[in-house]
């Protein structure tokens, strides 16, 4: 293992060590992550005995400020790039209501049991007797080997101690591409309820690391298979099943809306963006409905998952700013490219998509060319083809009419000032009507052909130009 320490950093901490006749270890995280060959800047060392102590020597050693958390009876310190945080070795034992062990000084095998899952309970020693060596008591690497998430205690009462690990279980078989062990995915599923005593922030921070990982639909899997996402998250649970009257179907929305954001994930890292993908069809369920002669229809589906966007984001509690409003803006505009590529394109819907989607326009395009999930090849080369046009159409209508963050050349206040008006219906009315002459190519958007619409329009109401 030696030749995985290569940063001086161990040879000083193992110094530091020896002097004081104190054994380390590199524990967790860091370990897994050499032979996953995923290079980490988080370090953590274990020490028998006392973290903060050990952290300080090192601090003074390393020239670095020391940061400690003395309730949490560890201490922090940043050396160049890297952070490495100290704790003493501990023993814990858990009650059934809280996820606060209780916790006793422990040796470097009790502090391997009390980890999460056997691929994080690898340690490397810094002592002198056996630098380098990897000390592995529960089998980390054959389950690494084997792609396994797997618990080093009987898994039940691993997950029923702390309940956030059945997310951290369901979090790392997404973003390593691991499975998870069959009696530990049965203890997740008997142990599904506990996950109420952990805090939703928690909750939601796994559920955006799962998010976040190459191919989000392993996690999603196993949180709808374990019934954890019935518990945290049920509007997405309810997007799975087929209903069918007279013969006819309609597609799975849950495994539609894994496939759309796999889909995504391929074209973007950002996290809203793929909420966006996650939320586009979340109210469908709720607006299914079977019409005689028709089929099946999910009519006014993205206003109404509009409006739950807020609701779920505070549930979830996402934050409730202007990313909440770009997946809202998202959820409610997804069909309009999809209309635009079916039908012909006109240059005044191209106008109305750039205003209403304004800088997100490029996102709202991978959001709809992700949508595209049909198996029907024919189908998927027309729209990805008639995307391609409506694309081609932004692009030269941008050019020509620099829709996007546009405003009317005429405001509020214009209106307000030429006719005496203080604000009110007859305004709105007004500087809807000149928007709306723009975008649909009635008049070109300039200064002296809008004011010349205002005067007009403001002659339907009987208002006059005050004299000034
Ligand atoms: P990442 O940095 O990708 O989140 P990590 O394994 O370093 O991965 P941390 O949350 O930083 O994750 O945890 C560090 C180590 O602490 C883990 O490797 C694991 O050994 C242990 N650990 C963390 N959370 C728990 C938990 N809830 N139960 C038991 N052990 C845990």
């Amino acid at each position: 293992m030696e030749q995985h320490l290569q940063h001086p950093v161990f040879k000083a901490l193992a110094d530091i060590a020896n002097m004081h006749h104190i054994e380390a270890y590199i524990i967790g995280g860091y370990v897994r992550d050499i032979f996953l060959d995923r290079p980490s800047k988080d370090i953590d060392i274990v020490v028998l005995g006392n973290g903060i102590h050990f952290a300080e020597l090192a601090g003074k050693h390393l020239r670095s400020k020391v940061a400690v958390f003395k309730n949490f009876g560890t201490a922090m310190l940043k050396f160049q790039d890297l952070e490495i945080e100290f704790v003493g070795a501990r023993k814990e034992s858990y009650r059934s209501d809280s996820r606060k062990p209780i916790v006793e000084n422990g040796t470097i095998e009790d502090d391997q049991l009390r980890r999460d899952f056997t691929i994080n309970a690898l340690a490397i020693s810094l002592n002198k007797e056996n630098y380098g060596q990897l000390i592995d008591p529960f089998n980390g690497i054959t389950d690494l080997n084997n792609k396994l998430i797997k618990t080093p205690l009987d898994p039940e009462l691993t997950f029923s101690d702390d309940p956030l690990r059945m997310m951290r279980a369901i979090r790392f078989a997404s973003q390593l591409n691991f499975t998870i062990d069959e009696q530990a995915l049965n203890a997740i599923k008997k142990q599904k309820e506990r996950i109420s005593i952990v805090s939703k922030e928690r909750i939601t921070d796994e559920l955006n690391k799962i998010i976040l990982s190459d191919v989000p639909s392993v996690g999603f899997k196993y949180l709808f298979d374990t019934g954890l996402l019935h518990l945290i998250f049920p509007q997405m649970a309810q997007l799975y099943g087929v209903d069918i009257i007279n013969g006819k179907g309609h597609k799975d929305n849950f495994y539609h809306t894994l496939q759309v954001l796999d889909n995504i994930c391929e074209f973007t890292s950002d996290l809203w963006l793929r909420w966006a993908a996650i939320l586009h069809d979340i109210a469908k369920p709720a607006t299914k409905r079977f019409e005689e002669g028709h089929g099946w229809t999910f009519h006014g589906h993205e206003d109404k998952g509009a409006r739950m966007v807020p609701k779920i984001f505070a549930q979830l509690k996402l934050p409730l700013n202007e990313k909440m409003k770009f997946v809202q803006k998202l959820v409610q505009l997804h069909l309009r490219p999809i209309v635009l590529a079916q039908e012909v394109v006109t240059d005044s819907a191209v106008r109305r998509l750039l205003f209403d989607a304004g800088e997100d326009i490029e996102s709202l395009m991978l959001l709809c060319n992700a949508d595209v999930t049909t198996k029907n090849e024919y189908k998927v080369k027309k729209y990805r083809n008639n995307f391609e046009l409506v694309k081609q159409k932004l692009k030269d209508v941008e050019e020509r009419d620099k829709i996007r963050n546009w405003q009317p050349p005429i405001s509020g206040n214009d209106i307000m000032e030429t006719f005496g008006l203080t604000a009110g219906k007859e305004v709105g009315l007004i500087k809807n009507a000149i928007r709306e002459a723009i975008l649909e190519g009635e008049i070109t958007n300039t200064y002296e052909n809008a004011l010349e619409f205002m005067l007009e329009k403001a002659k339907e109401f009987g208002l006059q130009p005050i004299k000034r």
